[in-house]
């Protein structure tokens, strides 16, 4: 604890000191982001280096809370917490996000239904404000700010350590895949689950086509009774792979809360196009040009049909292919190569329109598979989060390439507007194509603006700095 105080204070010091004017002019520093937007905004920002703030600061097992800094990751997390039979209510999928940007980004997984997003089962926080107090924020105790800084992006305060409750949780998870031909039974089938008094601990959706969509429902259990499905191996098959032809099986609790990190869903399995691989190698190179054109062929109607990674591949490449390396790859690329590429984009439906919105998206898309996963929407003041509203959300993650090359705007943009037109909001880590006057419409960006003034949150970037295109 000491030597967090003294990080704190550091960190404090830092952030007075460029407040000033005499610190050094260096950037929010953080090593690692799932963001795949572009990041104008940090020329702006605060020279903090809070990297350092990554230790577990407390686990007691007995009264089920950690307490940690920011940047330990969900991985720490899980590892931290696991053996004593514990886990976050609310783990991300991807093992290097980490507690701050789970609490300050948006975050959920297929035990959303229960618990809402990552940061709604929190307890408390410590924030550093803009104008160097250190203040302790929970639902009792100033829950403007608790619920606040909630999806705020970090424009309301530097969070410097999180308790976080913990709930019960077995060694494996036995998993039922449920398949339906259309998606309105889809839709239909996986709302009635949602209700359910007895549901399972887990649930979310896995679309692969117009006429196959399957719900996933995983139950915590002691031991095994199906066969197990390790992902140990780099060569063991991707999860979403392994669910097109396996109906019923058991994971580690480790390796189901972690499935879609090898691979970072399917997103890994587009190296297998080589026109695509070809353009991320040699695009605005010596390369000629004129040679990268895209291999496709449309009378097949075979551009973006799905790819699952044979068994070589995925020997081969699998070292590299966690999410985190993908990411890294992504980062070495020009900000934004990616989101021109591809629709990478996370919108949360209300339940009365999610065949609906499911329909246009494979109608006039056909990025296969889709990602359903239900999340309990929040009637707290969290004015930018995706889920505030009454009753279940539907998350819909749509990770693909567009049926035209470098449609990823166009896309994107499209199933954006729909989704608002559908009384959806979207996570907003990814790239954004609404207006200003959008998105001050849909994220109620006047009560940030007053709560920015009340904490003098002046010197942090915007809302629209962070967010907006
Ligand atoms: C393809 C893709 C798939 C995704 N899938 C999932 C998923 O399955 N489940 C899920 O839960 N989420 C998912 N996400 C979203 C992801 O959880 C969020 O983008 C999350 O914010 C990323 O965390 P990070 O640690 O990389 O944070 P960063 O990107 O580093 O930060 C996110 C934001 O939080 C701010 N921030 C971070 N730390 C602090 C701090 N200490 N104080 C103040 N502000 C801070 C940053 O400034 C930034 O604005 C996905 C994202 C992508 C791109």
């Amino acid at each position: 604890m000491d030597d967090h105080v003294e990080k704190c204070r550091s960190l404090r010091d830092e952030l007075l000191r460029w407040k000033e004017g005499i610190g050094p002019s260096a950037n929010f520093k953080k090593p690692f982001s799932h963001m795949t937007r572009e990041k104008a905004y940090k020329k702006k920002s605060p020279p903090i280096n809070s990297a350092k703030l990554n230790k577990i600061l407390k686990v007691d097992p007995k009264n089920k809370i950690i307490i940690t800094e920011p940047y330990v990751t969900q991985e720490d997390l899980v590892k931290a917490t696991l053996p004593y039979g514990l886990i976050p209510p609310v783990v991300a999928e991807f093992k290097k996000i980490t507690v701050g940007g789970a609490i300050m980004g948006s975050s959920l997984e297929s035990s959303a239904h229960r618990f809402g997003q990552f940061n709604d089962p929190c307890r408390s926080y410590e924030i550093l404000l803009g104008n160097g107090s250190i203040v302790s924020t929970s639902p009792q105790n100033d829950p403007d700010l608790f619920y606040g800084v909630a999806s705020s992006f970090g424009t309301l305060g530097i969070l410097l350590s999180a308790e976080i409750p913990l709930v019960e949780a077995k060694p494996y998870v036995e998993v039922e895949v449920q398949r339906f031909i259309s998606t309105k039974e889809f839709s239909k089938e996986i709302s009635l689950l949602c209700q359910k008094e007895n549901r399972p601990d887990y649930i979310e959706g896995l679309i692969f086509s117009k006429n196959d969509a399957r719900i996933l429902k995983g139950r915590f259990v002691d031991s095994p009774k199906t066969n197990v499905y390790s992902q140990k191996s780099h060569s063991s098959p991707w999860y979403y792979q392994y669910v097109l032809e396996n109906d019923h099986f058991t994971m580690t609790t480790y390796d189901y809360i972690f499935r879609y990190d090898r691979g970072a869903f399917w997103m890994g399995s587009y190296a297998l196009w080589a026109s695509l691989l070809a353009r991320f190698c040699f695009e605005n190179t010596k390369f000629p040009q004129s040679l990268l054109k895209p291999f496709i062929d449309h009378k097949k109607g075979k551009y973006n049909q799905l790819k699952t990674p044979p068994y070589l591949f995925r020997l081969l490449a699998g070292w590299a292919m966690s999410s985190y390396d993908l990411y890294k790859l992504l980062h070495q690329k020009k900000e934004g190569w990616f989101s021109e590429q591809f629709v990478i984009q996370d919108f949360y439906l209300p339940e009365m329109n999610l065949e609906n919105y499911l329909n246009f998206t494979i109608e006039n898309h056909q990025i296969f598979p889709i990602w359903i996963c239900p999340c309990k929407g929040t009637t707290t003041p969290q004015w930018c989060s995706p889920h505030k509203g009454e009753g279940m959300f539907y998350d819909v993650g749509i990770y693909g390439w567009p049926l035209e090359p470098k449609n990823g705007p166009i896309a994107s943009q499209e199933l954006e507007n729909k989704a608002y037109e559908l009384g959806g909001r979207k996570m907003l880590y990814s790239t954004n194509y609404l207006s200003e006057d959008q998105i001050k419409k849909h994220y109620a960006l006047n009560k940030l603006d007053q709560l920015r003034a009340k904490y003098q949150a002046g010197l942090f970037p915007s809302f629209l700095d962070k967010v907006l295109k």
